[in-house]
């Protein structure tokens, strides 16, 4: 039996209406509209392109974006000053800074300074600590992305087990986290590569989540029939037949789990769409909040 296709694309173009409905209804409340500033630090073609769908898919939800190149020297003290600029400027709600920087050691020092409310990544201490306490908070949009998706798709959690695959702090161990709150009420397994026999535990599973970064760390034997798999991983992987000389692939076996499945997300077109959906989410609320506040 062939898996029913959870297609993220649609599933965001509802989402993203929904969203530019809000907007409008903040404008004509406050004559405003919110605004999102993205720091793009350096030249890495994949950010590069992220950001670009991240301005197009405001700019149809009708939300202000504005980019901040820097370049590759930039240093900590100029991209702190960047933030703190932002900070301050009351046409931005919201702050996204594409990672990785090159940099890597001063990510976590930058991300610490952007102002919690208008962290629409969700990565602040701040941010985190709320979302663990089950409190309002700025959720990152990944794993909210894949939260919308299940939900969407009219997928029970409530008992359900579910598998994640992958503990990172931007998608697996925040999705483990809001999985398994009270209201979503999964019972959830988080595996990683010290993870003895992950098959053991994904064979037993209602629901898999993969976000390892590897094409292929879910194969068809590793999936109960019947079960829905969320592929979050994106890979280039060499293609000579294609132009740009790879294509891309998920971390799951597609072909393969999509014949054992109940349902599936294909990639590209199955999360992605929904995690710049929730950035475009998170920056309507901020506005909101901000709004509420007198911002
Ligand atoms: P990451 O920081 O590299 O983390 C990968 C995680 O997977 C680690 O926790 C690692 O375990 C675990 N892992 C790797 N191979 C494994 C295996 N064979 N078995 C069990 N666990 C394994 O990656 P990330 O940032 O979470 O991203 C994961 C994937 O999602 C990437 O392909 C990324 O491009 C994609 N992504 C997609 C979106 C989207 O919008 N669609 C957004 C973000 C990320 P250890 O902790 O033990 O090393």
């Amino acid at each position: 039996m062939a898996a029913r296709i959870l297609d993220g694309k649609s599933l965001a173009a509802d989402l993203r209406a929904e969203i530019a409905a809000g907007v409008a209804d903040l404008q004509a409340a406050t004559g405003r509209v919110p605004g999102l500033a993205v720091v793009l630090v350096g030249d890495d073609p994949a950010s590069r392109s992220y950001v670009a769908g991240k301005g197009k898919a405001c700019a149809a939800a009708g939300i202000y974006s504005r980019q901040l190149d820097l370049p590759a020297t930039a240093t900590r003290a100029e991209i702190l000053a960047t933030v703190r600029a932002l900070n301050a400027d009351d046409a931005i709600d919201g702050i996204l800074v594409q990672l990785p920087l090159p940099d890597s050691s001063i990510e976590r020092e930058i991300i610490e300074a952007i102002d919690p409310a208008k962290d629409v990544d969700g990565f602040h201490p701040t941010n985190v600590g709320r979302m663990v306490l089950g409190l309002p908070a700025f959720v990152p949009c990944t794993p909210n992305g894949v939260l919308e998706i299940l939900r969407r798709a009219g997928v029970p959690l409530a008992g359900a087990s579910v598998v994640v695959v992958g503990r990172s702090q931007i998608v697996g161990r925040p999705l483990s986290i809001l999985l398994s709150q009270k209201g979503v009420d999964a019972t959830v397994t988080l595996c990683h590569t010290r993870t003895k026999d992950v098959a053991r535990f994904t064979r037993e599973a209602d629901v898999v989540v993969v976000a390892a970064g590897r094409p292929r760390t879910l194969t068809a034997d590793m999936v109960k029939p019947g079960a829905v798999v969320i592929d979050v991983g994106v890979n280039r992987v060499p293609d000579a037949s294609k132009a740009a000389g790879y294509r891309l692939a998920g971390d799951v076996d597609f072909a393969e789990v999509a014949e054992k499945a109940a349902a599936i997300t294909p990639v590209p077109g199955g999360v992605g769409p929904l995690t710049i959906a929730m950035l475009l989410k998170n920056t309507l609320e901020a506005a909101r909040r901000r709004r509420a506040a007198g911002a």
